[in-house]
């Protein structure tokens, strides 16, 4: 029995070859992971709030990575790398880590720790998220 590639006449071989090599230079992979850290922070601002004594939340993070190219393991990047670069914030003081650690500044400072990332998501609680992206 013929192989597969073998049903293709010649000038649809032709064009499926054109085709996968064209496509392997346009595809992108996108790779998302979501990682629950429990921090505390406290807030300088100009007005009053109950958010400049120092509180605790269960954030949650959600990091996007994409790239054109896969690194030397096949991967954008190890979904380990990423939960053992966030989980350095997760029972820490993010005021330690983080200049005015709001929701926006600590998607900010993900977004710069973690390679090839270009979205991160923080979700203070639910109702509030707070989106960061960049190239
Ligand atoms: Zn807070």
């Amino acid at each position: 029995m013929d192989s597969g590639i073998q049903l293709f006449s010649p000038l649809v071989k032709l064009q499926v070859e054109k085709n996968m090599k064209k496509k392997e230079k346009n595809g992108m992979f996108y790779l998302e992971k979501t990682i629950e850290i429990s921090a505390s922070h406290k807030l300088e601002l100009d007005y009053g709030s109950k958010c400049q004594r120092l509180h605790g939340h269960n954030f949650k993070v959600k990091i996007y990575c994409k790239s054109p190219t896969l690194d030397k393991n096949g991967m954008v990047v190890d979904f380990e790398i990423i939960k053992e670069l966030v989980s350095a914030l997760d029972h820490s003081d993010l005021n330690h880590f983080i200049l005015q650690p709001t929701s926006e500044n600590i998607a900010k400072y993900v977004w710069k720790l973690v390679p090839r990332c270009y979205k991160v998501d923080v979700i203070e609680s639910e109702g509030n998220k707070v989106t960061y992206e960049g190239e």
